[in-house]
């Protein structure tokens, strides 16, 4: 069931989202070579909790930590571990977080260190899949207008889409109704109403879409061993357009 939201549950999905914003600023800094992952997911939950908020993943049908962390060919769902960030790797940090009931849900790709021209390319050309889909959003167009936009602009750079994984609705909830794929047709799927709150996530690959499940259940990895970006903003539907509820990621 897709839920409309009052003003008044906007406000709360505004400050959950700019939570979730500041919390990718506080971390932007600690990406460099040598930290671990686990190092970033502790010091994202302790700034999360100093927020008075809750981290949403954490024990989300037993995610283990705060932070998805997720690095290279891996597409999402990362373990935070022991595991340190290397010159030249991309790590997508995936933060979500609860203030008073409501969620806040972010998904952004940072370079460590000097990266390599493809890896920049499949970054640059990811967040601007974000926005090509988000520009879709007002109300009475349609979520397939949304990942028609994202598919055309993928394939358009040749980069491949992991269909297995989509975006969503969020509230009080962190994954709801509907979802939002990133491929489809243009006037499918749900209409937009003011007052929706979803987020929009492009997961794209330098080569196959293809992805496996690693081990430990949760980890999608691409099968080519080849990298894969993220971008994910939670929007809410408004009278003419969307406002970004999680922030201004590269400005701030
Ligand atoms: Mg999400
Ligand atoms: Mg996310």
């Amino acid at each position: 069931m897709i839920t409309i939201k009052s003003d008044e549950e906007i406000k709360l999905l505004r400050i959950a989202g700019n939570i979730v914003y500041k919390t990718h600023q506080y971390l932007k800094s600690y990406i460099k070579e040598g930290i671990t992952t686990k190092e970033l997911d502790r010091l994202g939950e302790e700034f999360i909790r100093s927020q008075g908020a809750t981290p949403s993943f954490k024990g989300y049908e037993g995610f283990p930590t705060a932070l998805c962390i997720s690095i290279n060919d891996e597409v999402v769902h990362g373990f935070p571990s022991d595991r340190k960030l290397k010159n030249g790797d991309i790590v997508t940090l995936d933060i979500g977080a609860c203030y008073k009931g409501y969620h806040g849900d972010s998904g952004w790709t940072y370079a460590v260190g000097e990266i390599s021209e493809e890896n920049k390319y499949l970054m640059e050309h990811t967040e601007k899949a974000l926005f090509e889909g988000l520009a879709q959003i007002k109300p009475e167009n349609r979520i397939g207008d949304i990942s028609a936009a994202i598919q055309k602009y993928a394939e358009d750079h040749n980069l491949g889409i992991v269909k297995e994984l989509c975006g969503h609705g969020v509230g009080t909830d962190v994954h709801e109704d509907p979802k939002v794929p990133n491929y489809g047709k243009k006037n499918t799927g749900p209409r937009l109403k003011k007052g929706m709150v979803i987020a929009v996530e492009p997961m794209l690959t330098l080569g196959s879409p293809n992805i496996y499940l690693d081990d430990n259940n949760w980890t999608v990895i691409t099968r080519d061993g080849k990298n894969a970006g993220h971008y994910e903003h939670t929007i809410a539907v408004t009278e003419n357009g969307y406002e970004i509820l999680t922030g201004d990621i590269n400005n701030g």
